[in-house]
């Protein structure tokens, strides 16, 4: 190990930034940050320091670096453009035993500021030894998809009952315990969905140990994973598929999606097909019923967005009248991932000036919609589950005044490796259709935007 991760406390210590370019008010924010009482020494400031100095934050030495101001001073961070000089300030530290960093040239440097990913007081340093500080930031960003924003409180939290749980636990085996519990468990569920008064409310009743039942109840997780790429997935989705027990998901999840879900969950699948759904959906909500009351974690993994011809809405009612609790997560809709991944904007300021969805599913062979709401102009339709009642949905259009030259498309497995697009327009579609033969799930979308495919088309 070349360097040494080391939580330094800077508050109210001397340090000094010689130079005060860009680098340098960026180190100097840096350490301002973390509270050091900081000096720059520089002839000149540029706009970013300046700013620091007007917001009253540093001192500022107007003139140009003299071994003289290192008295005092805990560390230096060098970053003018004179290699002369930075070498200068790299020496004089040296001699006089103060740490120093010279920007961009690692050879010259006693520490390396890594960067940072701050869930304060939770801190994350990632630091590649400055041989790459793209990669180290690469690998920054991955780790801030997997922690939170509010990752943070979870420590906060502890932090605060760390002396009553001492008191009432007394071995350190058993306090190991406890917070693991505590901090896979519901408690952090609480914390991280911003339910602070739920989470301190169950981890007083986990540390009286009277409470335990209604602690060991279980909660649903009713998740929306988008339409396929698992790109899309929002950090929420992917957090709470990484601590679910058991998952039930259907037809539309991807496989790398599911793949995504923690290993060690128990995977139900409730795939759904068309003439048996209505049945099927009751049982569906009996299922997550059955498995919260077990106390478990259980993740319902929908399609596109759960609240978007999901039915998430009945399987939520079913819990909240067993006063189960569920959160909901948000995903990208079919109609939003499979437009752009097909480079056709749902609006377009010369074209399209609403969007409408609805349903293409028949009953009894029959479709149930309001026409003359789906013929206005500068309008685009997008039709779910579509597919089989294309001809019964073209014939409509055309009758209830759609002009036959409308474009219209049909988007085959979007955002996926397998995506196609068919560009016809609405009198063509369903021999399109009949031609190409596409497979489910596919989308519909109608309306003038639809002719921007061939110039926007990037997938
Ligand atoms: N809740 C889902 C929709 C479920 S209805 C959502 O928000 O996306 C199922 C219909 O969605 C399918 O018949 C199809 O029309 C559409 N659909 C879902 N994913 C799709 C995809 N990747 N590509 C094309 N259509 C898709």
């Amino acid at each position: 190990m070349e360097y040494l991760p080391l939580f330094v406390d800077l508050k109210d210590r001397n340090c000094l930034v010689v130079g005060a370019g860009e680098v340098a008010a960026r180190k100097a924010g840096l350490l301002l940050k973390a509270n050091a009482s900081v000096t720059i020494v520089a002839p000149e400031l540029s706009a970013a320091t300046q700013n620091l100095l007007d917001e009253n934050k540093l001192t500022h030495l107007n003139t140009v670096f003299d071994e003289t101001q290192l008295v005092g001073i805990f560390l230096v961070v060098a970053a003018t453009d004179s290699e002369d000089i930075n070498r200068r300030v790299y020496d004089h530290a040296k001699a006089n035993n103060v740490l120093v960093n010279v920007a961009d040239n690692t050879e010259l440097c006693d520490f390396i500021l890594p960067s940072i990913l701050d869930r304060s007081p939770m801190i994350v340093a990632v630091s590649s030894g400055g041989k790459s500080p793209i990669l180290a930031r690469q690998l920054r960003a991955r780790l801030e998809t997997l922690i939170p924003p509010s990752y943070g409180n979870l420590a906060t939290l502890v932090g605060r009952y760390r002396e009553n749980v001492k008191a009432k636990l007394p071995t350190l085996a058993m306090r190991r315990r406890f917070w693991s519990d505590i901090l896979q468990g519901r408690v952090a569920d609480h914390v991280l969905a911003g339910r602070d008064k739920q989470a301190e409310q169950a981890l007083n009743a986990l540390l009286e140990q009277s409470k335990t039942d209604e602690l060991q109840q279980g909660e649903v997780y009713l998740v929306g994973a988008g339409p396929g790429d698992p790109e899309l997935l929002t950090f929420k989705a992917l957090r709470l598929m990484q601590q679910a027990d058991v998952v039930f998901y259907d037809r539309l999840v991807s496989k790398e999606v599911l793949d995504l879900v923690r290993r060690e969950a128990e995977q139900i699948y409730v795939g759904k097909q068309r003439e048996w759904h209505a049945v099927r959906q009751e049982e569906i909500n009996q299922l997550l019923v059955t498995h919260a009351k077990l106390g478990k974690r259980v993740l319902r993994l929908k399609g596109g967005d759960p609240f978007i011809f999901g039915r998430g809405g009945e399987e939520i009612e079913t819990l909240a009248s067993e006063k189960i609790s569920f959160q909901v997560v948000p995903g990208i809709t079919a109609a939003s991932g499979c437009s752009t991944y097909a480079g056709i904007p749902l609006t377009h300021r010369d074209y399209s000036q609403s969007c409408i969805f609805v349903t293409g599913q028949l009953k009894q062979g029959e479709l149930d919609l309001n026409w003359s709401a789906l013929v206005q102009t500068n309008q685009t339709v997008v039709v779910y589950m579509g597919l089989a009642g294309l001809p019964t949905l073209s014939h409509q259009l055309l009758e209830h005044g759609m002009p036959a030259d409308t474009p219209a498309a049909l988007v085959q497995q979007g955002t996926t490796a397998q995506q196609k697009v068919w560009v016809s327009t609405i009198s063509e579609l369903p021999s399109v259709a009949e031609r190409e033969q596409p497979v489910a799930p596919t989308l519909v979308i109608i309306g003038h935007v639809v002719s921007l495919h061939n110039k926007l088309r990037w997938f």
